[in-house]
């Protein structure tokens, strides 16, 4: 939307749908002026903006990104180059495994890390998700529209999600929460899931939680492979960046959650692209 209002030539460049988390996200209540939307439909809307303003949209997964001075290669897996001044990396990040025995082989078969895509598969079944965050509550909350009952599993005995969350799952009579116990293995019958393998953490006991459906939800690691010849990121692999989100790599930006940064939402990634956007814009105009 900045990029492409200010009158630079935009592209945006994605290798899934447009959206990113939003669209894997089905509320979004803290976007201000609006008390309450559909991730994917807030994700649309914002795809209309940009595009709205001559934004123009390609298919693309990035690979490399090269530089040379003020002109930036983006290199893609089909073989496509594009040449530009300026680079906005919004990438975000990918969801964590639990790598645990039963999980790659289940993926589809009962273990999603997409409450929202594939939800309404375990009507009225039991299922359990794993990870205490802001994600893990708020998708338990999601599943509790089509499943019996949902089993939260933390590994601690206090949740790392906010209060407010963790006090609508508290009352919400279809979940219930097991501390201090983290997943050994997701078992099945060859087909889909059948349970999962829970260990306490003190005692080492090991239970098994009868499950049609595993969730985990245990955070996530940015998705920056592209960025390896470029040094911008910190130890955990997330992009480093100043207060107008440039890296230390003059023209190459970083934004929304792939950034080091102590808050990740949707406010805080839109204020990052503005940023971001209107620099490029400053610096590429000569002002
Ligand atoms: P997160 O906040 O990092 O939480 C990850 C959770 O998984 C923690 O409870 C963690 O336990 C647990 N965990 C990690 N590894 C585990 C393992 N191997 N086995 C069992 N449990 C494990 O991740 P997130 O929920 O995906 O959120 C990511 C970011 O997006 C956060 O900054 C979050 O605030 C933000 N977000 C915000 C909203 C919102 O504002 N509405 C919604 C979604 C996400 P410990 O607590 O013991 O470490």
């Amino acid at each position: 939307i900045y990029g492409s209002r200010a009158g630079l030539s935009t592209l945006i460049l994605e290798m899934g749908a447009p959206g990113g988390k939003l669209i894997k996200t089905n509320e979004i209540s803290n976007w201000p002026g609006i008390q309450k939307i559909n991730g994917a439909e807030l994700a649309s809307q914002m795809f209309d903006h940009a595009t709205s303003f001559g934004a123009e949209y390609a298919y693309g997964e990035v690979t490399d990104i090269q530089v040379d001075s003020d002109k930036k290669k983006i290199i893609c897996s089909d073989g496509s180059v594009y040449a530009c001044q300026a680079v906005i990396v919004a990438s975000g990040t990918v969801e964590r495994m639990l790598h645990i025995t039963g999980e790659a082989e289940n993926v589809g078969r009962g273990v999603s890390y997409c409450a929202v895509c594939d939800g309404a598969f375990f009507k009225d079944k039991e299922v359990c998700v794993i990870g205490g965050g802001n994600s893990a509550l708020e998708e338990a909350l999601y599943l509790t529209q089509f499943a019996k009952k949902v089993t939260i599993v933390i590994r601690r005995d206090v949740f790392r999600g906010e209060e407010h969350i963790q006090k609508q799952v508290e009352e919400n009579p279809r979940i219930a929460i097991i501390k201090k116990h983290v997943p050994v293995a997701i078992l099945d019958d060859g087909n889909k899931v059948t349970g999962i393998v829970l260990q306490d953490v003190d005692t080492k006991e090991e239970q098994t939680l009868e499950v049609a459906g595993v969730f985990p939800y245990v955070g996530a690691d940015p998705a920056v492979s592209f960025l390896k010849g470029l040094d911008v990121c910190d130890a955990r692999g997330y992009m480093l960046v100043d207060e107008n989100n440039e890296t230390k790599v003059k023209g190459i930006y970083g934004v929304g959650d792939v950034v080091a940064k102590p808050l990740r939402q949707v406010v805080t990634a839109a204020s990052d692209g503005a940023n971001a956007a209107q620099h490029a814009f400053h610096q590429i105009k000569g002002i």
